[in-house]
């Protein structure tokens, strides 16, 4: 017999999720009641994954629970918020209660890594889409915004983008490769790591942030446009991981890098006066970032070559690897 909305909600979303004491009423009534903390700003981020549209069909449903909130949780990492509670709108062809199982548990694993209650939503039936909302909050007009970069601040990135795009490919069967690159490549697109506490510890030192979703070159350019300049990104600065480089060589692993999506890092820049201190506060090292170029007055973005020539990169990196 099929489980009713009720039932559902009951069993899969009402109990045993993460418990917070600025959550005064969570879900079972007609909305949430909820306490922000005085002096900060309300952070609310909203994100639509589509099946077939941002996932493939028949994805393991933990990884679409996983990425639906990390999606979000990646957008409040860019304004150097922290994440407090989130909203799940789920629509599903059937209550397929294995699929409802594997769903919540990669959901809720990274709602207790980052203490995000869920505390409401809404239940449908229809072809899969699942909507998640996230509030979280910042010290008053603090957060980093993507338009205050300055020409000359220097632009960083985290993490080593390209590798999504490379394992979205793995899984869509575009791209052939086996063994650890293959699997951490799935990894990164299955199960993306949004840089919360960075982006907290970002907002001493950058002056403007955007968290990469569509390609680095191009969030890199929404963020130097929005900043009413243009930026250069050198090309041998931009970071590619080992795993990407042994899928398709160290060119095609660079425009990857450059150009393919679904990463989640960081892009931000900091003025020249920031970065020794940042440098110092966060450690590249550590915290897994790299200086990629810098904000200049012309607009435009360019990617430029050793010899300081601008290269194309009007083509995108699944050219590659497209049939
Ligand atoms: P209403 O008809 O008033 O919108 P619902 O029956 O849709 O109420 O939901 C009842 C409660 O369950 C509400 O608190 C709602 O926020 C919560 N809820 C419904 N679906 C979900 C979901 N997928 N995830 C989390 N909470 C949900
Ligand atoms: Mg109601």
């Amino acid at each position: 017999m099929p489980i009713s909305e009720f039932a559902l909600i009951e069993r899969y979303f009402r109990h045993g999720g993460v418990k917070r004491g600025d959550v005064h009423l969570g879900i079972g009534d007609d909305a949430a009641l909820l306490e922000s903390p005085p002096g900060s700003d309300l952070v609310a981020a909203i994100d639509t994954l589509v099946a077939g549209v941002h996932f493939p069909l028949g994805s393991p449903p933990a990884s679409i629970g996983h990425r639906a909130l990390a999606v979000n949780l990646s957008d409040l990492a860019a304004m150097g918020a922290r994440p407090a509670w989130a909203l799940l709108a789920l629509t599903m062809p059937s209550a397929d209660e294995s699929w409802l199982e594997e769903f919540t548990s990669g959901f809720s694993a990274l709602a207790r890594a980052h203490q995000v209650a869920l505390v409401g939503g809404d239940t449908t039936s229809g072809p899969l889409c699942v909507s998640v909302q996230v509030l979280g909050h910042v010290v008053r007009s603090t957060a980093m915004l993507r338009s205050g970069g300055k020409p000359g601040d220097v632009l960083f990135v985290s993490g080593t983008p390209g590798e999504a795009a490379a394992g979205l490919a793995l899984e869509q069967r575009r791209l052939a490769l086996a063994g650890d690159a293959a699997a951490r490549l799935r990894e990164r697109f299955l199960f993306p790591t949004p840089r919360v506490a960075l982006g907290e510890r970002l907002r001493q030192f950058a002056s403007a942030c955007i968290d990469v979703s569509d390609g680095l070159l191009a969030d890199a350019a929404k963020l130097a446009e929005a900043s009413g300049c243009g930026v250069h990104i050198e090309y041998t600065s931009v970071p590619v991981s080992e795993a990407l480089s042994s899928a398709m060589g160290n060119t095609a692993a660079r425009e990857l890098a450059l150009t393919g999506g679904d990463d989640y890092e960081l892009c931000f820049s900091v003025a020249p006066g920031n970065v020794a201190g940042l440098r110092q506060e966060l450690p590249p090292e550590q915290w897994g970032y790299a200086r990629i170029g810098v904000l200049r007055e012309a607009r435009g973005a360019c990617v430029l070559a050793p010899d300081s020539t601008v290269m194309d990169f009007s083509h995108s990196g699944f050219d590659h690897f497209d049939r």
